[in-house]
């Protein structure tokens, strides 16, 4: 059977932004640019990000039988991922609708839509898949249930499990043992460990690391990443970048880490490898627009 270094189970969205002078109030009309769409959600960024350096990576997600649905199957297979793995029908593919102002603050509504439809059924239907990836990355844009379906097939597969908690929501103590690595910033770890988190990345994780995960990395924005196991921590800055738009960096980075683990990395090196393809991200516009090729990684930073 064909082996993957990556499997990405999560969203994929259509991300329809306007830009407007004012974001309107409540009961008002405003008039925007046209509408630009972009293929977003957090799944699909991780494997975009992943097969942008060259991982033989596929993605189990859900989209609605729609144009929207079919220009993001285009558009992740033209990135390099294997679309084995999207489902189509059951609701609307998923879309956020951004509104972004002169001073780049922007007011989103997202519609889960189809992500909200993938379902532990699914998964099921997904064994070989999760059997013949080395790594499984997960996001919690889809629900709860099949991410903890997903863990746990992956997990009994002998595959490693990547876990990014965004948005932010309390865990199964099995999904959370699973986690080598947890991957968190600074709001996720909060979010997590409540009132007494401690101030710093090193209280974030080892505080993280007594409720179950294997290890954990706590990323740091310009600052790099901070990487943790039950034997110690140890901070790995980021290149220094001049940062232009910072949207999608975590994704590139888990997506990244996630891809030098199913290589067999160990957790150090794949963040050393993880913090440059970040620090990339953040050079250009954009969340998948901005991913780098594994040249422009080597040859850049
Ligand atoms: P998130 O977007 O999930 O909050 P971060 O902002 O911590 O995640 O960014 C993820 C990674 O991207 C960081 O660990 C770092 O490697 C890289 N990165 C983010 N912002 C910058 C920056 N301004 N300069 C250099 N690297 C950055």
């Amino acid at each position: 059977m064909h082996g993957y270094d990556l499997l990405v189970v999560g969203s994929a969205n259509a991300d329809l932004v306007i830009r407007v002078d004012r974001r309107p109030a409540a009961g008002e009309t405003v008039l925007g640019s046209d509408v630009a769409t972009h293929p977003g959600g957090k799944g699909a960024n991780q494997a975009v990000a992943a097969a942008r350096l060259g991982a033989d990576t596929v993605l189990l997600a859900r989209v609605g039988d729609d144009a929207h649905g079919r220009l993001l199957a285009d558009s992740l297979g033209a990135a390099g991922v294997d679309t084995t793995g999207i489902l189509a029908g059951g609701a609307p593919t998923g879309v956020a609708l951004i509104t972004v102002d002169p001073s780049g603050d922007n007011s989103i509504v997202v519609s889960p839509g189809a992500n909200a439809r993938l379902s532990v059924e699914d998964v099921r239907g997904a064994g070989e898949l999760l059997a013949a990836a080395r790594v499984v990355s997960l996001q919690l844009e889809i629900p709860i249930d099949t991410v903890t379906a997903a863990v746990g097939a992956a997990t009994a597969a002998g595959s490693r499990v990547v876990l990014n908690p965004s948005p932010p929501a309390p865990l199964p103590a099995e999904v959370l043992a699973a986690c080598d690595p947890l991957v968190v910033n600074e709001h996720e770890a909060r979010f997590l460990l409540g009132a007494d988190a401690g101030d710093t990345p090193e209280d974030w994780a080892s505080a993280l690391l007594v409720q179950g995960p294997r290890s954990v990395v706590v990323t740091m924005g310009a600052a790099g990443a901070l990487v943790a196991d039950p034997s110690g921590a140890l901070r790995i800055p980021s290149p220094s970048v001049e940062a232009v738009d910072t949207t999608g960096a975590g994704d590139a980075f888990t997506g990244a880490l996630a891809w030098r683990l199913g290589t067999g990395d160990d957790l150090e090196t794949a963040v050393r490898f993880a913090v440059r393809v970040g620090a990339a991200a953040v050079t250009k516009a954009g969340a998948q627009a901005s991913f780098p090729t594994l040249e422009e990684v080597t040859a850049a930073i």
